[in-house]
Protein backbone atom coordinates (compact mmCIF):
# COMPACT_ATOMS: atom_id res chain seq x y z
CA UNK A 1 0.00 0.00 0.00
CA UNK A 2 1.32 3.22 -0.77
CA UNK A 3 1.22 6.79 1.06
CA UNK A 4 -0.40 9.97 0.26
CA UNK A 5 1.76 12.73 1.31
CA UNK A 6 0.28 16.27 1.76
CA UNK A 7 2.98 18.12 3.43
CA UNK A 8 2.55 21.65 4.85
CA UNK A 9 4.46 24.23 2.24
CA UNK A 10 8.11 24.84 2.79
CA UNK A 11 7.44 28.66 4.58
CA UNK A 12 4.77 27.03 6.93
CA UNK A 13 7.22 24.28 8.19
CA UNK A 14 8.86 24.59 11.64
CA UNK A 15 11.49 23.61 13.37
CA UNK A 16 12.80 22.29 16.23
CA UNK A 17 13.32 24.98 19.23
CA UNK A 18 16.21 25.47 21.36
CA UNK A 19 14.28 24.61 24.36
CA UNK A 20 11.80 21.80 25.00
CA UNK A 21 10.04 19.54 27.19
CA UNK A 22 9.20 15.72 26.54
CA UNK A 23 6.14 15.09 24.94
CA UNK A 24 4.78 18.61 25.01
CA UNK A 25 5.46 20.08 21.49
CA UNK A 26 4.92 17.85 18.39
CA UNK A 27 6.94 17.82 14.86
CA UNK A 28 4.94 19.47 11.77
CA UNK A 29 3.79 16.33 10.20
CA UNK A 30 1.97 13.12 11.30
CA UNK A 31 1.02 9.84 9.47
CA UNK A 32 -2.61 7.99 9.73
CA UNK A 33 -4.02 5.23 8.29
CA UNK A 34 -7.58 3.64 9.43
CA UNK A 35 -8.71 0.24 9.49
CA UNK A 36 -12.14 -1.61 8.58
CA UNK A 37 -12.76 -5.24 8.56
CA UNK A 38 -14.12 -4.77 4.66
CA UNK A 39 -10.95 -2.63 3.63
CA UNK A 40 -8.49 -3.88 5.93
CA UNK A 41 -6.02 -0.93 6.39
CA UNK A 42 -5.99 1.67 4.07
CA UNK A 43 -6.17 5.63 3.22
CA UNK A 44 -2.42 5.88 4.63
CA UNK A 45 -1.85 9.42 5.02
CA UNK A 46 0.99 11.72 6.11
CA UNK A 47 -0.10 14.88 6.55
CA UNK A 48 0.46 18.07 9.11
CA UNK A 49 -0.19 17.33 12.61
CA UNK A 50 -4.10 18.01 13.25
CA UNK A 51 -6.28 16.71 16.15
CA UNK A 52 -8.61 13.35 15.46
CA UNK A 53 -12.09 13.52 15.24
CA UNK A 54 -13.92 11.05 16.83
CA UNK A 55 -17.39 9.84 18.39
CA UNK A 56 -17.66 10.21 22.29
CA UNK A 57 -18.77 6.93 21.59
CA UNK A 58 -15.64 5.56 20.47
CA UNK A 59 -14.61 2.42 21.68
CA UNK A 60 -10.93 3.72 23.23
CA UNK A 61 -13.20 6.06 25.37
CA UNK A 62 -15.08 3.82 27.30
CA UNK A 63 -13.20 0.75 27.05
CA UNK A 64 -9.50 1.89 26.41
CA UNK A 65 -8.70 -0.62 23.79
CA UNK A 66 -5.60 1.16 22.71
CA UNK A 67 -1.92 0.93 22.80
CA UNK A 68 1.28 1.93 21.69
CA UNK A 69 4.82 2.51 21.76
CA UNK A 70 8.10 4.73 21.82
CA UNK A 71 11.29 4.85 20.10
CA UNK A 72 13.60 7.27 19.50
CA UNK A 73 15.50 8.99 16.06
CA UNK A 74 19.14 10.03 16.98
CA UNK A 75 21.25 13.01 15.00
CA UNK A 76 24.56 11.27 14.64
CA UNK A 77 27.82 13.51 14.63
CA UNK A 78 27.94 13.82 10.46
CA UNK A 79 23.76 14.92 10.76
CA UNK A 80 22.26 11.65 9.79
CA UNK A 81 19.56 10.04 11.51
CA UNK A 82 19.68 6.39 13.40
CA UNK A 83 16.79 4.24 14.34
CA UNK A 84 17.71 2.26 17.12
CA UNK A 85 16.16 -1.74 16.81
CA UNK A 86 12.81 -0.18 15.62
CA UNK A 87 11.91 -3.54 14.10
CA UNK A 88 11.80 -4.27 17.74
CA UNK A 89 9.17 -1.87 18.47
CA UNK A 90 7.14 -2.60 15.92
CA UNK A 91 6.75 -6.27 16.54
CA UNK A 92 6.08 -5.76 19.83
CA UNK A 93 3.48 -3.33 19.15
CA UNK A 94 1.93 -6.35 16.87
CA UNK A 95 2.03 -8.67 20.16
CA UNK A 96 0.23 -5.97 21.89
CA UNK A 97 -2.04 -5.69 19.36
CA UNK A 98 -2.92 -9.59 19.22
CA UNK A 99 -3.45 -8.74 23.32
CA UNK A 100 -5.92 -6.25 22.75
CA UNK A 101 -7.75 -8.09 20.19
CA UNK A 102 -6.28 -5.25 17.47
CA UNK A 103 -5.36 -5.68 13.79
CA UNK A 104 -1.62 -6.13 13.11
CA UNK A 105 0.33 -3.57 11.09
CA UNK A 106 3.17 -4.99 8.58
CA UNK A 107 6.48 -4.49 10.53
CA UNK A 108 7.93 -3.54 6.90
CA UNK A 109 5.10 -0.75 5.90
CA UNK A 110 5.68 0.26 9.91
CA UNK A 111 9.29 1.20 9.45
CA UNK A 112 8.49 2.75 5.83
CA UNK A 113 5.76 4.92 7.36
CA UNK A 114 8.06 5.85 9.67
CA UNK A 115 11.27 6.69 7.49
CA UNK A 116 8.89 8.80 5.56
CA UNK A 117 7.51 10.71 8.03
CA UNK A 118 11.03 11.31 9.37
CA UNK A 119 12.57 12.78 5.97
CA UNK A 120 9.19 15.34 5.78
CA UNK A 121 10.03 16.20 9.17
CA UNK A 122 13.84 15.36 9.68
CA UNK A 123 14.98 19.36 10.47
CA UNK A 124 12.86 18.47 13.94
CA UNK A 125 15.22 16.06 15.03
CA UNK A 126 17.65 17.73 17.56
CA UNK A 127 21.12 17.86 17.72
CA UNK A 128 22.18 19.33 20.99
CA UNK A 129 24.07 16.52 23.45
CA UNK A 130 21.85 13.97 24.84
CA UNK A 131 18.76 14.88 22.74
CA UNK A 132 16.61 12.70 20.48
CA UNK A 133 13.35 13.11 18.51
CA UNK A 134 10.92 10.93 20.37
CA UNK A 135 8.57 8.44 18.24
CA UNK A 136 5.38 7.51 19.16
CA UNK A 137 3.84 5.15 17.28
CA UNK A 138 -0.61 4.66 18.57
CA UNK A 139 -3.63 2.39 17.97
CA UNK A 140 -6.90 3.51 18.81
CA UNK A 141 -10.15 1.51 18.47
CA UNK A 142 -12.53 4.09 16.95
CA UNK A 143 -15.73 1.80 16.32
CA UNK A 144 -18.81 4.19 17.86
CA UNK A 145 -20.67 1.69 19.42
CA UNK A 146 -21.13 1.47 23.26
CA UNK A 147 -22.05 -2.28 23.11
CA UNK A 148 -18.99 -4.58 24.70
CA UNK A 149 -16.89 -6.38 22.59
CA UNK A 150 -13.67 -5.97 19.84
CA UNK A 151 -13.94 -2.46 17.84
CA UNK A 152 -14.58 -2.98 14.16
CA UNK A 153 -12.45 0.14 12.80
CA UNK A 154 -9.33 1.37 13.94
CA UNK A 155 -7.02 4.27 13.58
CA UNK A 156 -2.97 3.82 13.83
CA UNK A 157 -1.26 7.09 13.79
CA UNK A 158 2.51 7.94 14.24
CA UNK A 159 3.35 11.54 15.88
CA UNK A 160 7.15 12.71 16.68
CA UNK A 161 8.23 15.83 18.71
CA UNK A 162 11.51 16.43 20.25
CA UNK A 163 12.56 15.36 23.88
CA UNK A 164 15.70 16.74 25.62
CA UNK A 165 18.50 15.16 27.55
CA UNK A 166 16.88 12.80 30.23
CA UNK A 167 19.41 13.92 32.99
CA UNK A 168 19.95 17.80 32.33
CA UNK A 169 22.78 17.56 35.07
CA UNK A 170 24.11 13.87 33.94
CA UNK A 171 23.07 10.76 35.63
CA UNK A 172 20.72 11.58 38.87
CA UNK A 173 19.74 8.52 41.21
CA UNK A 174 16.44 8.76 42.00
CA UNK A 175 14.65 7.84 45.33
CA UNK A 176 11.71 4.81 44.63
CA UNK A 177 9.19 4.02 46.90
CA UNK A 178 8.94 0.04 46.84
CA UNK A 179 4.85 -0.32 46.47
CA UNK A 180 2.88 -2.33 49.22
CA UNK A 181 -0.35 -1.73 48.85
CA UNK A 182 -0.44 -1.48 44.80
CA UNK A 183 -0.10 -3.32 42.06
CA UNK A 184 0.72 -2.80 38.36
CA UNK A 185 -0.40 -5.71 36.79
CA UNK A 186 -1.24 -9.41 37.08
CA UNK A 187 0.09 -12.73 35.46
CA UNK A 188 -2.71 -13.77 32.70
CA UNK A 189 -3.65 -9.52 32.31
CA UNK A 190 -2.33 -6.85 30.46
CA UNK A 191 0.82 -6.01 31.59
CA UNK A 192 2.94 -7.49 29.04
CA UNK A 193 1.34 -5.50 26.23
CA UNK A 194 2.00 -1.47 26.17
CA UNK A 195 -1.55 -0.40 26.20
CA UNK A 196 -2.84 2.22 28.33
CA UNK A 197 -4.73 1.08 30.79
CA UNK A 198 -1.90 -0.24 32.89
CA UNK A 199 -0.52 3.82 32.87
CA UNK A 200 -4.29 4.56 34.19
CA UNK A 201 -3.68 1.78 36.59
CA UNK A 202 -0.71 3.34 38.31
CA UNK A 203 -1.31 6.68 38.10
CA UNK A 204 -2.54 6.99 41.90
CA UNK A 205 0.45 4.83 43.78
CA UNK A 206 2.93 7.11 41.48
CA UNK A 207 1.13 10.49 42.82
CA UNK A 208 1.12 9.68 46.50
CA UNK A 209 4.57 8.72 46.59
CA UNK A 210 5.39 12.05 44.60
CA UNK A 211 4.14 13.18 47.58
CA UNK A 212 6.82 11.99 49.81
CA UNK A 213 9.47 13.08 47.91
CA UNK A 214 10.15 9.87 45.50
CA UNK A 215 10.01 9.77 41.90
CA UNK A 216 9.20 6.19 41.31
CA UNK A 217 7.45 3.43 42.51
CA UNK A 218 9.08 0.01 42.46
CA UNK A 219 6.42 -2.62 41.61
CA UNK A 220 5.88 -6.04 42.96
CA UNK A 221 4.13 -8.98 41.67
CA UNK A 222 0.48 -9.18 42.45
CA UNK A 223 0.34 -12.52 43.33
CA UNK A 224 2.89 -12.56 46.73
CA UNK A 225 3.64 -9.24 46.63
CA UNK A 226 7.53 -10.51 46.95
CA UNK A 227 8.67 -10.37 43.47
CA UNK A 228 10.62 -7.51 42.21
CA UNK A 229 8.73 -6.91 38.38
CA UNK A 230 9.51 -2.89 37.47
CA UNK A 231 10.25 0.58 38.08
CA UNK A 232 7.59 2.95 37.17
CA UNK A 233 7.57 2.35 32.84
CA UNK A 234 11.06 0.97 33.19
CA UNK A 235 12.36 -2.43 33.61
CA UNK A 236 15.30 -2.65 36.38
CA UNK A 237 18.53 -4.27 37.16
CA UNK A 238 20.86 -4.83 39.97
CA UNK A 239 24.44 -4.90 40.01
CA UNK A 240 26.45 -7.17 42.30
CA UNK A 241 29.93 -6.69 43.52
CA UNK A 242 31.48 -9.29 41.30
CA UNK A 243 30.12 -7.65 38.12
CA UNK A 244 26.94 -9.83 37.76
CA UNK A 245 23.52 -8.07 36.46
CA UNK A 246 20.31 -9.28 37.29
CA UNK A 247 17.28 -8.48 36.02
CA UNK A 248 13.82 -10.14 36.71
CA UNK A 249 12.69 -12.70 34.05
CA UNK A 250 9.97 -12.15 33.01
CA UNK A 251 7.18 -13.50 34.26
CA UNK A 252 3.58 -12.76 32.04
CA UNK A 253 3.58 -9.12 34.06
CA UNK A 254 6.41 -7.65 33.07
CA UNK A 255 6.97 -5.13 29.86
CA UNK A 256 9.66 -6.97 28.04
CA UNK A 257 11.73 -3.86 27.02
CA UNK A 258 13.84 -2.78 24.17
CA UNK A 259 15.92 -1.38 26.63
CA UNK A 260 16.09 -4.13 28.54
CA UNK A 261 17.07 -6.92 25.98
CA UNK A 262 19.78 -4.79 24.80
CA UNK A 263 21.40 -4.52 28.14
CA UNK A 264 21.37 -8.15 28.32
CA UNK A 265 22.86 -9.08 24.94
CA UNK A 266 25.50 -6.26 25.41
CA UNK A 267 26.54 -6.31 28.43
CA UNK A 268 28.32 -9.67 28.33
CA UNK A 269 30.37 -8.34 25.63
CA UNK A 270 31.47 -5.52 27.34
CA UNK A 271 32.75 -7.79 30.78
CA UNK A 272 29.72 -8.88 32.99
CA UNK A 273 27.76 -11.63 33.46
CA UNK A 274 23.96 -10.89 33.31
CA UNK A 275 21.06 -13.57 34.81
CA UNK A 276 17.75 -13.28 34.57
CA UNK A 277 15.77 -14.22 37.82
CA UNK A 278 12.92 -14.53 39.93
CA UNK A 279 14.15 -11.75 42.96
CA UNK A 280 12.58 -11.43 46.10
CA UNK A 281 12.62 -8.07 47.27
CA UNK A 282 13.58 -9.01 50.61
CA UNK A 283 16.47 -10.93 49.12
CA UNK A 284 17.60 -7.66 47.55
CA UNK A 285 16.70 -5.75 50.33
CA UNK A 286 19.40 -7.50 52.47
CA UNK A 287 21.98 -8.16 49.78
CA UNK A 288 22.30 -4.17 49.97
CA UNK A 289 22.54 -3.40 53.51
CA UNK A 290 25.24 -6.14 53.28
CA UNK A 291 26.82 -4.22 50.05
CA UNK A 292 26.47 -7.39 48.01
CA UNK A 293 24.51 -5.35 45.39
CA UNK A 294 26.62 -2.29 44.30
CA UNK A 295 24.34 -0.27 42.05
CA UNK A 296 20.64 -0.26 40.37
CA UNK A 297 19.10 1.30 37.55
CA UNK A 298 16.22 1.37 35.87
CA UNK A 299 16.00 1.50 32.14
CA UNK A 300 13.77 2.20 28.82
CA UNK A 301 14.04 4.19 25.84
CA UNK A 302 12.93 7.43 27.52
CA UNK A 303 15.84 7.64 30.33
CA UNK A 304 18.50 4.56 28.78
CA UNK A 305 19.85 4.37 32.44
CA UNK A 306 17.97 5.63 35.24
CA UNK A 307 20.31 4.84 38.64
CA UNK A 308 18.19 3.98 41.95
CA UNK A 309 20.09 5.67 44.90
CA UNK A 310 17.58 4.94 47.41
CA UNK A 311 14.78 2.29 48.31
CA UNK A 312 12.18 2.92 50.96
CA UNK A 313 10.03 -0.56 51.69
CA UNK A 314 8.01 -0.27 55.39
CA UNK A 315 9.45 2.63 56.40
CA UNK A 316 13.41 1.51 56.50
CA UNK A 317 15.45 3.36 53.97
CA UNK A 318 18.14 1.44 51.94
CA UNK A 319 21.02 3.57 50.63
CA UNK A 320 22.52 2.20 47.14
CA UNK A 321 26.51 3.27 46.52
CA UNK A 322 26.11 6.37 48.67
CA UNK A 323 23.37 7.45 46.43
CA UNK A 324 25.87 8.06 43.98
CA UNK A 325 25.67 7.16 40.10
CA UNK A 326 27.87 3.88 39.54
CA UNK A 327 30.14 2.88 37.08
CA UNK A 328 28.62 0.08 35.68
CA UNK A 329 25.44 2.28 35.15
CA UNK A 330 27.81 5.20 33.26
CA UNK A 331 29.27 2.42 31.23
CA UNK A 332 26.06 0.80 30.52
CA UNK A 333 24.81 4.41 29.42
CA UNK A 334 27.66 5.59 27.75
CA UNK A 335 28.00 2.63 25.52
CA UNK A 336 24.31 2.14 24.70
CA UNK A 337 24.36 6.08 24.15
CA UNK A 338 26.96 5.45 21.95
CA UNK A 339 25.48 2.99 19.62
CA UNK A 340 21.88 4.66 19.03
CA UNK A 341 24.33 7.94 18.06
CA UNK A 342 26.55 6.85 15.46
CA UNK A 343 29.32 7.26 18.10
CA UNK A 344 30.07 3.71 19.07
CA UNK A 345 30.85 0.43 17.23
CA UNK A 346 27.78 -1.25 16.24
CA UNK A 347 28.53 -4.64 16.58
CA UNK A 348 25.22 -6.33 17.11
CA UNK A 349 23.89 -4.30 13.57
CA UNK A 350 21.29 -2.82 15.92
CA UNK A 351 21.20 0.88 14.49
CA UNK A 352 19.29 1.54 11.14
CA UNK A 353 20.60 4.76 9.77
CA UNK A 354 18.54 6.87 7.45
CA UNK A 355 20.46 9.44 4.63
CA UNK A 356 18.63 13.36 4.77
C1 LIG B 1 7.97 0.94 27.55
C2 LIG B 1 8.11 0.32 28.88
C3 LIG B 1 9.33 -0.21 29.34
C4 LIG B 1 10.64 -0.03 28.61
O1 LIG B 1 10.64 -0.55 27.34
P1 LIG B 1 11.74 -0.06 26.29
O2 LIG B 1 11.42 -0.85 25.08
O3 LIG B 1 13.06 -0.37 26.84
O4 LIG B 1 11.52 1.40 26.12
C5 LIG B 1 9.33 -0.86 30.55
N1 LIG B 1 8.22 -0.99 31.30
C6 LIG B 1 7.05 -0.46 30.90
C7 LIG B 1 5.85 -0.64 31.76
C8 LIG B 1 6.96 0.21 29.68
O5 LIG B 1 5.81 0.74 29.29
Amino acid sequence: MSIEIKPLELAARGSCPQEFSFGSIFSDHMFTQNYTPEQGWHEALISPFHNLSLSPSAAVLHYSQEIFEGLKAYRTPEGKINLFRPEENFKRFNRSATRMVMPEVAVDFHLDALQQLLMLDHQWVPDQQGSSLYIRPTMIATSPKLGLGASANYCHFIITGPAGSYFSGGLTPIGVYVADKYRRAVKGGVGEAKTGGNYAASLYASEEVAKQGFSQVLWLDAVEGRFIEEVGAMNICFVYEDKRIVTPALSGSILPGITRDSILKLAPAIGYEVSEERLDINQILADIKAGKVTEVFGCGTAAVISPVGKFSFQDQEYVINNNETGEVSKHLYDELTGIQYGTKEDRFGWVKTLEV
